[in-house]
C-alpha cells in the first residue's frame, strides 16, 4: 500500500512509533527512524534488519524534537538521501504524572516544546516540501487524554488538546494543496511511557474500563496509520481516529 512512499515516523526507535515503522516497510514504505538519542534509532535499525526488513528502505536519524534548530537540516538530509517526503508521522512525545497543584510553568513549557512545539515547527519544514510535490499525509499522535482530560496529566493532556486543535486548523489550511492532516488517539498501550506513567492499579483500573478488555499492543494502532498514510484514505483529512479498545464513548 505504500510502495514509492516516503515516511518519516518520528519516534519510531520503540514503542507505537517502533510499530507504525514495521507495517510502513512491511508495506514497502522507505522510513526514517527517529528517536531523541543516535544510539536509539541505530538500535532499532539493526533490530529492524534482523527481522528481514530492507535495509535500502531504512534510514535511521535522530531529532530532538525540543531543538528545531536542527529541523531544516534533519528535513534536507531526507530530501538529499530520497528526493520527497510523502508521510510524516508525528509520533513523538514524553508524558508526566504532577498533581497540577505542585506543577510548575517550566513542567509546562517542557511538555509543550516537545508535544506541541517539536510538531508545529517539524510540520512547517516538512509541510514545504509537501506542497511543493503535489501533496502528502501528515498524521499526528493525540491522546485519549487529548478529548477527555486527565487527572494527574494537564500538562500532557492540554499538549495533545492542543494537537487536535492543530490537526483540524492544518487540515482546512493546507488542505489547498492536497496536504491530508489527521490523528491518532491512543488509549492504553504497553509502552515504556505507559510502564513508567501508570501503575499496577490504574491499569488494571483502565483495562476493566475498556470494553475490550485489556490493554493495547503497539502493534494494534499500526493499522490506523497505514490507512491514513495510504491512498486510500485520500478523501479523509481533520480527522481523529481513536483507537482505544472502546474506553471513550
Ligand atoms: P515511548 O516512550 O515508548 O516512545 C517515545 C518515542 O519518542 C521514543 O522513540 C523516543 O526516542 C521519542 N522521544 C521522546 N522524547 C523525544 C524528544 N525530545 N525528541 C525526539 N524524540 C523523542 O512512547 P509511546 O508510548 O510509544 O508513545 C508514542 C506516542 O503515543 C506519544 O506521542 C504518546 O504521547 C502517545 N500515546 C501513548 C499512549 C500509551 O499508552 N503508551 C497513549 C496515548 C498516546
Amino acid at each position: 500500500m505504500l510502495e514509492g512512499k516516503v515516511a518519516i515516523i518520528t519516534g519510531s526507535s520503540r514503542g507505537i512509533g517502533y510499530s507504525i515503522a514495521e507495517l510502513f516497510l512491511s508495506e514497502k514504505a522507505k522510513v526514517v527512524i527517529c528517536g531523541s538519542k543516535k544510539d536509539g534509532v541505530e538500535k532499532a535499525r539493526e533490530k529492524l534488519v534482523n527481522d528481514g526488513y530492507e535495509p535500502e528502505n531504512i534510514f535511521p536519524l535522530a531529532i530532538n524534537m525540543s531543538n528545531p534548530i536542527e529541523f531544516k537540516s534533519f528535513v534536507q538530509e531526507v530530501i538529499n538521501k530520497w528526493g520527497k517526503i510523502d508521510i510524516l508521522v508525528n509520533n513523538a512525545g514524553i508524558t508526566a504524572n504532577v498533581p497540577f497543584l505542585e506543577s510548575t510553568r517550566e513542567q509546562f513549557v517542557k511538555m509543550f516544546d516537545i508535544n506541541f512545539f517539536g510538531v508545529v515547527d517539524l510540520t512547517r519544514e516538512v509541510a514545504k516540501f509537501m506542497k511543493e510535490n503535489g501533496g502528502g499525509s501528515i498524521i499526528n499522535t493525540s491522546s485519549m487524554v487529548g478529548i477527555n482530560g486527565g487527572r494527574g496529566q494537564v500538562d500532557y493532556a492540554s499538549s495533545k488538546s492542543a494537537i487536535n486543535g492543530l490537526t483540524i486548523s492544518l487540515a482546512k489550511e493546507l488542505g489547498a494543496y492536497n496536504i491530508r492532516v489527521n490523528a491518532v488517539a491512543p488509549g492504553v498501550v504497553g509502552t515504556d511511557m505507559m510502564r513508567d506513567s501508570v501503575n499496577e492499579q490504574m491499569k488494571q483500573a483502565l483495562i476493566n474500563m475498556t470494553p475490550l478488555h485489556r490493554m493495547a499492543d503497539p502493534k494494534d494502532l499500526a493499522g490506523a496509520y497505514l490507512y491514513l498514510a495510504s491512498d486510500i484514505s485520500s478523501f479523509t483529512t481533520g480527522t481523529i481516529i481513536k483507537v482505544d479498545g472502546g474506553l471513550m464513548m
